[in-house]
C-alpha cells in the first residue's frame, strides 16, 4: 500500500484560513446555553520570536480547549500580550528604536506564529496591556486601591538592580540577585509606592486550603508568605538604656537562652560601635565587611557558623537575670523578625551548631514524657524553668510570655509589594503632587493618564518620564501651577494582575470588565502556566483579586480555581536551552519539515503536562510523530461502506474514555499512547467502516487539528470536525477522589485522597498513615473527630 502524500504545508494553511473565515473559535460570552469553561494560559511577553517554550505553553492546553468544546462546553480560551516591559526599552536605548513600534511589530510576528501552531484562541478577546484602553483601567483600579488605603508611598530600604537601573520587588530578588538579569542587587533608601499585600497575608494563606491546587504549589506560596506565630521578648543591654527586642517562635524555651545574636545589619551594632561600648571594634568591623559580600543564601546556609562576640557589652536574661553574651552572626538576617534572636542551643539546631563552634553553654528546658532528655525536643514537660518547671511547655507558653513582659505576635515573610519602577515602557502611576508635595490620585475623567513620548532614554538611574516636558505641562495645565507628575511607572506584574478580567469584556469603554459576565465566568476554571510564577504573578494576582473583591468590584474571592504548572522543555543534551550552549530548538524548522500537528503531538507525548518536570527534546521525536500521522492519513484507503464492527466500536469507545480522562488531568502523554494503540488495531483490519474512522479522527482532532480537519473535508463531512460531538465513551468510571485535609487540633498536618463517600473510620485509618498523625495517635484515642467527607478530618487530641 502506497502512502499518500501528506502535504502538511498546504493542509495547514488551507485549514487555518477556513477556521479564520468561519470564525470558528469566537465564543459567545453572554448568551450561550452551554456551560461556560474559562481556560486560561499565561499571556506572553512580545519578545518577537516564538520559541519552543511558547509552543509548549499554548499548543498543549489548546488540546484541552478543543476537547472541551467537542464535549459541549462553551470555552473561553483567550490570548493577549503582556506588552510593557524592559526589552522594548532596552531596544530603544541600544538600537534607537521606538519601544512602541518594536512591541507592536513583535506582536504582529507572534500572532502569525501562534496561528501557525493551530491554537484555537478567540482573537476577538485580545488584551494588550500597553494600550491606553487597557492601562486606563489598570490606573483606575490602582486609584481604587489608593482610596482604600491599600496603596501608599513610603521611604524604605529597597533592592536596586544596578544593571536594569530600577528598584525590584522582594519577589524579584533571588538569593540577592536580580531575578531577570542575574546582577547582584544593592540596597537603596528611596521613596517608593507600595501595595499593602501584607494586610492580606492571612487570607492568602487560609484560602489556599480550599483551592484544588497541587500541594507543592500551595507549599511554595505558604513558604513565601512565611507566617510564624511567637512573641516579642526584650533583653536589657548593659551599656544602654534601651532594650534589645527579639522575635521568637519558641517563647516557652526562654529559660534555655544562653546568649543572644544580632544580625550584622541591625542598627544597634553601629550605635554601639559609635558610642564606644564595644571594645573589640576592629574585629567587629572586619566581620561586618566580610558579611556584606555574602548573598542571603550563603548567609542562611552559614555552614561555618561564623560570628563575633561583642566585647564590653552583655545582656540580662529577662527571667533569670543572668548576664549573657551578645554576638553578631550572619545566620541572623536583618529583615526577618527584629533582626535579633535569643539563642536556645538545647532546642534549636542552628543555635546548637553555633554554640558548639563558639564553646557556649547549652541548657535543656524541655523533657519528653519519661526520663529521657532528647535534644531539640519540641513539646513536653518544662525543666530548669524556675516556677514553670513541671508544667506542659505548650500550656505554659502564654504565662511565660507574660512573666517576662513579652508580647504575643505573628510574623510574616511576605512584605508589601513595591510597585514603582524607574523605567519608561510601563503604565504611568496615576498620581500627581500638589505644590506642597502631597500625592493625589488622578480622577477617572483624566484617565488614561498617557505615557509621554518626548523622552530621553539614556539611562541615568532617574525615571525617564522626568525628562518629558509634555508630562509636566499636562500636569500644570490640568491641576495648576506648581503641580508635578509622578515619574515612575508600574511594575509590569501590576498589569498582569487583572488581565483575565479584561478578557471577559475587552472592549468595554465604561468600566474594566462586565459584572454579569464576571459572575458567569469566574473563577477561572483552569489556569496553566510556568512554575516560576508561583510566588510572583500567582501571589500578586490573588492579592489584587482579593482587594477588588473587598471593593465589591469582582464576584469571587479567588481568581483561579485549578492551577497547573507545566514542565520545562530542555535541549537535546538534557540542559536548559540557551544560545551559548548551542542547544536551542527552533520550532519553525520542525514545523517546516514535519508540520505543526507533528510538533504538537510530540510536545503532548513528551511527558505529563501537569507536573513541573523537565523533558529533553529528542531530535527524532517529531519525525516519529510525523510517521504516526502519515499512518492515520493512509488509513483512509481502508475505509469502505461496511457497517461498523462491534469489536472496533468497543475499542473506540474505550479509547474515547481513556483520552478524555487523561486529557482532563493534562496527562496528554498517555492520551497519545491510547490513540497509538487504537491506530495499530485499526490498521490490522482488512477494511474499516467509515463511521469507525470518523470516530477515531474525532478523538485525534484536538491533538492534530489540521490533518483531521482536512480528512474530514475529504470525506465530504459537513462543517468542521472541531464542532462535532465528542465520541461516546465506555470506561467504567473509578470513583472520583477528593483531597481531604488532615488536621490535629485545628493545625494542618497533611492531606489524603479519598472517594467522597468514604466513612469516618476509613478516613481515620487513612489519615493515620501520616507519620505526624500516627505519632499523635500513639498517645491515645482522639477526644473528638470532626469529619467533613471530601474536605477535612480534624482530630481533637
Ligand atoms: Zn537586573
Amino acid at each position: 500500500m502506497a502512502t499518500r502524500s501528506y502535504d502538511h504545508k498546504h493542509i495547514e494553511t488551507t485549514v487555518q484560513e477556513k477556521w479564520r473565515t468561519d470564525n470558528l473559535y469566537q465564543v459567545d460570552i453572554s448568551d450561550s446555553p452551554d456551560a461556560p469553561y474559562y481556560l486560561l494560559v499565561e499571556f506572553p511577553y512580545p519578545s518577537g520570536d516564538l520559541h519552543i517554550g511558547h509552543w509548549y505553553a499554548f499548543a498543549i492546553p489548546d488540546i484541552y480547549a478543543r476537547m472541551l468544546r467537542m464535549q459541549g462546553k462553551n470555552v473561553l480560551f483567550p490570548i493577549g500580550f503582556d506588552a510593557f516591559g524592559l526589552p522594548a526599552e532596552n531596544a530603544a536605548i541600544k538600537r534607537g528604536l521606538d519601544p512602541k513600534k518594536w512591541t507592536y511589530d513583535n506582536m504582529d510576528t507572534m500572532r502569525t506564529q501562534l496561528r501557525r501552531m493551530g491554537a484555537s484562541f478567540d482573537w476577538s478577546k485580545e488584551v494588550i496591556t500597553c494600550q491606553p484602553d487597557y492601562y486606563k483601567w489598570t490606573q483606575w483600579l490602582f486609584t481604587k486601591l489608593y482610596e482604600d488605603d491599600l496603596a501608599y508611598r513610603a521611604n524604605a530600604s529597597v533592592k536596586w538592580c544596578p544593571k536594569d537601573k530600577t528598584v525590584l520587588a522582594n519577589e524579584q530578588v533571588a538569593n540577592g540577585f536580580c531575578e531577570r538579569c542575574g546582577t547582584e542587587v544593592e540596597e537603596r533608601y528611596l521613596t517608593q509606592w507600595f501595595l499593602r499585600t501584607s494586610k492580606y497575608a492571612d487570607r492568602l494563606l487560609e484560602d489556599l486550603d480550599e483551592l484544588p491546587w497541587k500541594e507543592d504549589i500551595k507549599e511554595a506560596q505558604r513558604a513565601w508568605i512565611g507566617k510564624s506565630v511567637g512573641a516579642y521578648l526584650t533583653f536589657k543591654i548593659s551599656s544602654q538604656k534601651e532594650l534589645l527586642r527579639v522575635f521568637t517562635t519558641r517563647p516557652e524555651t526562654i529559660f534555655g537562652v544562653t546568649y543572644v545574636v544580632v544580625a550584622p545589619e541591625h542598627p544597634i551594632v553601629n550605635k554601639l560601635i559609635d558610642d564606644g561600648s564595644i571594645s573589640n571594634t576592629k574585629e567587629v568591623r572586619e566581620y561586618l565587611a566580610k558579611t556584606s559580600k555574602k548573598t542571603e543564601r550563603e548567609r542562611s546556609e552559614n555552614k561555618d557558623k561564623t560570628g563575633v562576640v561583642l566585647d564590653g557589652i552583655t545582656a540580662t536574661h529577662p527571667a533569670t537575670k543572668e548576664i549573657i553574651p551578645i554576638y553578631i552572626a550572619d545566620y541572623v538576617i536583618g529583615s526577618y523578625g527584629t533582626g535579633a534572636v535569643m539563642a536556645v542551643p538545647a532546642h534549636d539546631e542552628r543555635d546548637f551548631d553555633f554554640a558548639r563552634a563558639h564553646n557556649l553553654p547549652s541548657k535543656t528546658v524541655i523533657k519528653v514524657t519519661g526520663d529521657d532528655i532528647l535534644p531539640m525536643t519540641h513539646a513536653g514537660k518544662l525543666v530548669n524553668s524556675g516556677s514553670f518547671s513541671g508544667r506542659d511547655s505548650m500550656d505554659a507558653q502564654m504565662d511565660m510570655i507574660d512573666a517576662v513582659g513579652g508580647e504575643r505576635a505573628t510574623q510574616y515573610r511576605l512584605r508589601d509589594w513595591l510597585i514603582s519602577r524607574q523605567r519608561y515602557w510601563g503604565c504611568p502611576i496615576p498620581i500627581v503632587y500638589d505644590p506642597q508635595g502631597n500625592p493625589h490620585a488622578i480622577g477617572i475623567e483624566h484617565l488614561p493618564w498617557t505615557l509621554p513620548t518626548d523622552i530621553d532614554f539614556a539611562p541615568t538611574g532617574k525615571s525617564p518620564l522626568a525628562t518629558s516636558l509634555e508630562l509636566l505641562e499636562r500636569t500644570e495645565r490640568i491641576f495648576g501651577e506648581g503641580w508635578t507628575p509622578e515619574c515612575d511607572t508600574f511594575d509590569t506584574f501590576v498589569d498582569s494582575s487583572w488581565y483575565f478580567l479584561r478578557y471577559i469584556d475587552c472592549k468595554n469603554l465604561d468600566t474594566f470588565s462586565n459584572d454579569i459576565a464576571m459572575k458567569k465566568w469566574l473563577p477561572i476554571n483552569r489556569y496553566s502556566g510556568g512554575s516560576e510564577h508561583t510566588t510572583m504573578h500567582l501571589l500578586y494576582a490573588r492579592f489584587f483579586h482579593k482587594a477588588l473583591y473587598d471593593l465589591k468590584l469582582v464576584p469571587t474571592k479567588e481568581p483561579f480555581n485549578e492551577r497547573f504548572n507545566r514542565g520545562l522543555i530542555m535541549g537535546p543534551d538534557g540542559h536548559k536551552m540557551s544560545k551559548s550552549k548551542g542547544n536551542v530548538v527552533n520550532p519553525d524548522d520542525f514545523v517546516e519539515k514535519y508540520g505543526a500537528d507533528a510538533v504538537r503531538i510530540y510536545l503532548a507525548f513528551i511527558g505529563p503536562y501537569n507536573e513541573a518536570g523537565s523533558y529533553p527534546w529528542n531530535l527524532d521525536g517529531v519525525k516519529s510523530m510525523r510517521r504516526f500521522l502519515e499512518r492515520v492519513y493512509a488509513l483512509e484507503e481502508k475505509v469502505t461502506d461496511i457497517p461498523a464492527q462491534e469489536e472496533t466500536t468497543n475499542l473506540l469507545s474505550q479509547t474515547a474514555g481513556k483520552v478524555s480522562e487523561d486529557a482532563t488531568r493534562f496527562k496528554f502523554n498517555t492520551a497519545v499512547s491510547a490513540l497509538m494503540i487504537a491506530l495499530r488495531t485499526l490498521e490490522g483490519n482488512e477494511s474499516l467502516a467509515k463511521d469507525s474512522y470518523l470516530t477515531f479522527l474525532k478523538l485525534l482532532a484536538p491533538f492534530a487539528p489540521h490533518l483531521t480537519e482536512h480528512i474530514w473535508e475529504h470525506l465530504n463531512q459537513e462543517g468542521s470536525i472541531h464542532s462535532t460531538q465528542w465520541p461516546k465513551s465506555s470506561t467504567v468510571q473509578e470513583p472520583e477522589l477528593s483531597t481531604v485535609v488532615v488536621q490535629i487540633n485545628g493545625k494542618r498536618r497533611g492531606e489524603i485522597s479519598l472517594p467522597a463517600n468514604t466513612d469516618e473510620n476509613t478516613a481515620l485509618s487513612n489519615a493515620s498513615n501520616i507519620p505526624f498523625v500516627a505519632e499523635a495517635l500513639k498517645k491515645g484515642k482522639p477526644k473528638r473527630i470532626i469529619y467533613v467527607p471530601g474536605r477535612i478530618i480534624n482530630l481533637v487530641i
